[in-house]
């Protein structure tokens, strides 16, 4: 994924030695052309996982979701950070740290959208601790289904997600994987060039 490394250089601020700022093409503005090419990468890496629906938390990894939900032709769900006022049927629900806001919030799923049939690809924006991914997890589980995979568009690879999720037998594709964000710089992990 040579361009997606090229447009966090180009176009990616870093906020701080923890903390990557992409609001012009992931998190407030997108890129449509760069999440179709997400979407066709991690769906060329789960096609035959026989995965069923693709489980995210709103906003930010609904774009990358819905174009890999298109390539591999399967369902696409979000998880709510806040209720909605239609949300009358029974929930799903688990408790994720927030990185960026750092508080804690719910995030809920309707249990008529997840069932023990599910085999589910979790795809996220970036993975820091591994909160959101375990929550979502969380939910998965709940409904009795099973994960296929995570798929995280940008993870910082100096912080600990991968090891607890790898830990806990997951699987995990990462798209951009960044070693360090010290003294402004965007640093890729050498060993694997995606
Ligand atoms: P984690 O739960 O793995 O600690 O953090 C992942 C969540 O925090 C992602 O869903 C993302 O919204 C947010 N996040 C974590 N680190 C960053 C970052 O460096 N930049 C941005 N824009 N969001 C981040």
């Amino acid at each position: 994924m040579d361009f997606l490394q090229k447009k966090i250089i180009n176009h990616g601020t870093v906020i701080n030695d923890h903390v990557l700022k992409v609001d012009t093409f992931l998190n407030h503005g997108i890129d449509p052309e760069l999440m179709k090419e997400i979407g066709k990468e991690f769906a060329s890496r789960y096609q035959h996982e026989k995965v069923t629906k693709i489980l995210t938390l709103e906003s930010s990894g609904i774009a990358p979701s819905l174009m890999t939900a298109l390539a591999l032709d399967c369902e696409l769900v979000f998880a709510r950070k806040r209720k909605s006022l239609t949300m009358v049927d029974s929930l799903l629900t688990s408790s994720v740290h927030s990185y960026t806001k750092n508080q804690t919030n719910d995030i809920s799923v309707s249990k008529d959208l997840l069932n023990s049939q599910d085999r589910i690809l979790i795809i996220d924006d970036f993975l820091a601790n591994g909160q959101a991914a375990m929550g979502l997890i969380d939910l998965v589980q709940q409904a009795g289904a099973e994960v296929a995979g995570i798929g995280i568009v940008i993870e910082k690879s100096f912080q600990p997600g991968r090891k607890l999720l790898e830990e806990k037998g997951f699987r995990i594709d990462s798209l951009a994987r960044i070693s360090s964000l010290s003294n402004g710089k965007v640093h890729f992990l050498q060993e694997e060039p995606i």
